[in-house]
């Protein structure tokens, strides 16, 4: 048997073994199995270090672990060690374990479009805008703006990755909310993130990469205005079927991965 699965604390609520089983039945892949791995901080080194031995092939990260599981690492990818992150481990025979991150790559390949000489705008300074400034300048954006309720973390953030930070959204060819507003309903989530229904018209795709039941106001507030979105599962799946590629060597079977992860949404 081998196993995979996605460290977290807590990570019961986790779509990704749903995702990955699909796909791994639909690959044929029947000695495969993907499952939760609910591990506090303090456990995480040495549980991490142990399941190589113990048949897994790779794990996903995801909060709080993903700075940790980079350190662990004995070798990282550039991507990993430039957004200071990692989302997925490999676990070689000799016990050694690598680091790569695909939330970068996945959120450019959930775009549906060439990133490259488009402006963005990211919302948010924390781990997952961090990795989405990365990926955009990375992918040839020509402008990566940054809002941030807190501006010294988006002016921080702007200066060690090459972006700008803003005091109020401005007008972009792609929107990225990854703050953590919309994660639970609440009735003023687009004036929080200092927006208005009117002002999403002045954007040509938003993406929102926080998921839950149903869709964000932010969203639904897009739509409504005629523009394309993309929303946070769209966004798990892309990283997913990066990190399933890189396990298995094999093409990942996207559009069973998203009826997956779209089951009781
Ligand atoms: P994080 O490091 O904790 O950062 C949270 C960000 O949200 C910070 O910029 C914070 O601003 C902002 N924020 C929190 N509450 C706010 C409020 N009430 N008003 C305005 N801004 C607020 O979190 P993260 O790891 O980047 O994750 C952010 C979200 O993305 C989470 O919901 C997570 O579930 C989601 N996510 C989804 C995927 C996916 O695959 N779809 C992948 C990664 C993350 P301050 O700096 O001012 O505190």
């Amino acid at each position: 048997m081998k196993h995979l699965g996605v460290l977290g604390w807590p990570v019961a609520h986790s779509r990704s073994p749903a995702i990955h089983n699909a796909a791994l039945a639909e690959l044929g892949l029947r000695d495969w199995h993907y499952q939760r791995l609910p591990v506090p901080p303090e456990l995480l080194l040495d549980t991490t270090r142990a399941l190589g031995s113990s048949g897994f092939v790779g794990a996903n990260v995801t909060i709080p672990h993903k700075q940790a599981a980079l350190a662990l690492a004995d070798s990282a990818s550039a991507a990993a060690r430039a957004i200071g992150a990692a989302n997925t481990l490999s676990f070689a025979a000799d016990g050694a374990i690598a680091a790569e991150n695909t939330d970068a790559p996945g959120l450019i390949a959930a775009l549906g479009r060439p990133a490259r000489g488009l402006s963005a705008l990211v919302l948010g300074a924390g781990g997952s805008a961090r990795a989405a400034v990365w990926a955009l300048r990375e992918a040839g954006a020509a402008e990566v703006s940054i809002w941030n309720r807190t501006a010294q973390r988006a002016k921080a953030l702007a200066h060690e990755l090459g972006a700008r930070a803003l005091a109020n959204p401005q007008p972009a060819d792609v929107l990225v909310n990854c703050t953590s507003v919309g994660l639970a309903p609440q009735p003023d989530e687009l004036a929080v993130l200092s927006l208005s229904a009117a002002t999403l018209g002045d954007y040509g795709l938003v993406v929102d990469l926080v998921y839950r039941s149903g869709r964000t106001a932010l969203l639904d507030a897009a739509t409504a205005h005629g523009v394309a979105t993309v929303d946070g599962l769209e966004i798990l799946v892309a990283q997913g079927a990066l990190s399933l590629e890189l396990w298995t060597g094999r093409k990942a079977p996207l559009q069973v991965m998203r009826d997956a992860a779209r089951a009781g949404a």
